[in-house]
């Protein structure tokens, strides 16, 4: 029997960059059990995605996330896939909450350990603060031109990237999550069919330090 909520047509991959996590205006954060996270982007999720901009979600109960079948990945995941919700924790909870509400609905591609280690494979693939870094872009809590920082990382990735921005406490713009797009067989990054729906950035946004 095909399942209809499996026949999404792309992923988006997002990471976030933790700067922005931890100074903005609605939450605070707080560093893994495992110590502060470098300053590097860290995975958010990937997420399977239709054309029109709906998405399924929380595809099969039955295939609940299950550590021991990554054990493998643990310490490639507390790097680059790090949870910075409060309480401290391990991550386990974030990598739980991102198999189930999206990995599960990628079954028809990937099992727990392809679904992660797609994923990690993916942020050495983009390297998102290498394609900045060589342009000039830092994060050193100044503010840069969204144009610019969109086109540093389509040059260092190959895809146009849609940026999702936050506030910081005081109610700059900043950087805050960049979403790339993964073809539906889990292969290659493509262009995205469609960018998520949000609020705008302005022009210039500031990249914060960590
Ligand atoms: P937010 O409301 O903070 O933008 O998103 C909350 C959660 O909804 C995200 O963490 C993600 O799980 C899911 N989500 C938001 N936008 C999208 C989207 O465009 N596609 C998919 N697949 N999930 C999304
Ligand atoms: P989403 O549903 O938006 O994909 O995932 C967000 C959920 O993961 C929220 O419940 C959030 O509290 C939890 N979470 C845990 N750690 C993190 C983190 O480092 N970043 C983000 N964005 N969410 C996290
Ligand atoms: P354009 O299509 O001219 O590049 O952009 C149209 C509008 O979308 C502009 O207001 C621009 O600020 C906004 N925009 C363009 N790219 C992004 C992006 O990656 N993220 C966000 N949040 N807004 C964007």
């Amino acid at each position: 029997l095909l399942c209809a909520s499996q026949d999404f047509d792309f992923f988006y991959f997002v990471q976030q960059w933790p700067g922005a996590y931890c100074h903005s205006d609605k939450k605070s954060c707080c560093y893994p059990t495992t110590g502060k996270p470098a300053a590097d982007f860290s995975i958010h999720g990937l997420w399977p995605n239709y054309n029109d901009g709906s998405y399924p979600q929380n595809c099969d109960s039955n295939n609940p996330f299950d550590a021991s079948k990554i054990s493998d990945l643990i310490s490639n995941m507390r790097k680059n896939w790090p949870s910075l919700s409060c309480p401290s924790n391990d991550g386990e909870s974030f990598w739980s909450h991102e198999w189930e509400k999206h990995g599960t609905c990628s079954e028809s591609v990937f099992d727990q350990h392809s679904y992660f280690e797609t994923t990690l494979g993916l942020k050495q693939q983009a390297n998102l603060l290498k394609a900045l870094k060589a342009a000039g872009i830092e994060p050193d809590g100044s503010s840069y031109s969204l144009e610019n920082i969109k086109d540093a990382i389509k040059e260092g990735s190959g895809y146009t990237p849609w940026i999702e921005c936050n506030e910081d406490s005081s109610g700059n713009s900043q950087l805050y999550q960049v979403y790339l797009c993964l073809d539906k067989s889990g292969s290659n990054l493509i262009e995205c069919p469609i960018f998520p729906k949000g609020k705008r950035c302005g022009s210039e946004i500031e990249f914060p330090n960590f």
